[in-house]
């Protein structure tokens, strides 16, 4: 049978990643990829924004990783030539009285190191987005987009540069550990490691559950995130980032407005929790739903000025009948030392990818050394 020292699960942007960081020490890391291609799941369903920081309860992982993941993203994109702008996004609050809730978004954001935020007034926000209705808005200047496809394809790139196997179609069935090590059975074929990674995204608890740890309590309730395009004819009423405050579910920053890398302006994503994990498309959210949230940021928009666009699910680790935000759960498996479990990497994982994937640099430091 063949012998890995690392066997990652997933090769979105979070094992994309994680693989790029422990080939350069280690040698037979291998990813496991269920799907025909690399990145077909959240990674490529997103709103490609490389998030500043500020929304996350300071301390979580999602904060540092965030903080941490903006600079480190923004460093690789230069050297590995992956689209990507540092735009820089508005946070509207449409009346005077979200003003406290505009402030305390502000507090946060400082505690967790995110710098450079200044407030602007009505007259601010139009000299920067003429078409945006709003009271005062604060202006996050370390956020900006990239081409999530190509962030996983050259995180990826380098992982293979360096050693890494990167094995498609080898969708991961059944988990055995004996004697301190996991044997893998996937499409592809039996491998055994010292080190397993799971990076499921979705599927993380099922992932886990097959190794039978107890870490599966933790289940993943998938929620959808929406997206409509301005046509053509109205992208120019956008120029940047547009957010409106979050909502306080817990489960989105909001509905929001995003001039892509090629000029196009995506508007969403909305947030609904579905039964079925791959339930992208069966009861699509009205256009007119799309048009009536985003009247109160831009007036002026109609539901004729909308199309359809693409779909993601979120992996949430919160059930639909609780509020709040979970963290990400990145730890090693008390139960079974060889493993490494990555539960709930929501937003902003396409961010903090980078920086998730130097704790388990770490974690994996332990148990291979
Ligand atoms: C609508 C939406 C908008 C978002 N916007 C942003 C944003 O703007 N900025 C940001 O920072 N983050 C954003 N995110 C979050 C970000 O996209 C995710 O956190 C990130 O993509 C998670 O990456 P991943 O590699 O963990 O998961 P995935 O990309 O889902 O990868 C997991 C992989 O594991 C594979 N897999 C699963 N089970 C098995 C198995 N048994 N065997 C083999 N392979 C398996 C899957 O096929 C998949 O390819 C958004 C997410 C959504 C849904």
């Amino acid at each position: 049978m063949e012998q890995a020292n690392v066997v990652i699960i997933g090769a979105g942007v979070v094992g994309c990643a994680i693989a790029r960081a422990l080939s350069a020490r280690w040698e037979d890391v291998f990813v496991l990829e269920a799907m025909p291609k690399i990145g077909m799941g959240a990674s490529t369903r997103n709103s490609g924004v490389i998030h500043a920081g500020l929304y996350y309860p300071t301390g979580s992982l999602k904060a540092k990783h965030c903080v941490r993941g903006n600079i480190l993203t923004y460093e690789f994109c230069k050297a590995h030539n992956v689209p990507h702008r540092n735009t820089g996004k508005l946070i509207v609050a449409a009346t005077p009285a979200e003003g406290p809730k505009l402030t305390a978004l502000m507090e946060n954001a400082r505690k967790n190191g995110v710098e450079g935020l200044s407030i602007v007034d009505r007259a601010g926000i139009r000299a920067r987005e003429p078409h945006i209705e709003g009271d005062h808005a604060i202006v996050v200047p370390s956020t900006g987009i990239v081409s999530s496809e190509e962030l996983v394809k050259a995180y990826a790139r380098v992982a293979t540069d360096q050693g890494a196997h990167i094995v498609t179609h080898a969708k991961v069935e059944k988990l055995q550990h004996i004697g301190g090590k996991v044997r893998v059975s996937s499409a592809a074929g039996e491998i055994e490691a010292r080190c397993l990674i799971n990076a499921a995204g979705l599927f993380a608890d099922e992932v886990a559950a097959m190794l039978g740890s107890p870490m599966a309590k933790h289940k993943i309730y998938p929620v959808r995130g929406e997206y409509c395009e301005l046509v053509r004819a109205k992208a120019d009423l956008i120029r940047g980032l547009v957010y409106p405050l979050p909502h306080s579910d817990g489960l989105s920053l909001g509905v929001h407005l995003t001039k892509t890398l090629w000029g196009t302006v995506l508007l969403g994503p909305t947030a609904r929790y579905v039964a079925d994990k791959n339930d992208y498309e069966r009861d699509r959210e009205p256009i007119e739903d799309f048009a009536r949230d985003a009247k109160t940021m831009v007036p002026e928009l109609q539901a004729a000025d909308l199309v359809l666009g693409y779909s993601g699910i979120r992996a949430k680790l919160v059930p639909p009948t609780e509020h709040g935000i979970a963290d990400f759960i990145i730890q090693r498996d008390a139960d079974i030392p060889a493993v490494i479990q990555l539960m709930g990497i929501e937003s902003p994982g396409l961010t903090s990818a980078l920086a998730i994937a130097e704790q388990v640099f770490q974690i994996a430091t332990e148990i291979l050394n």
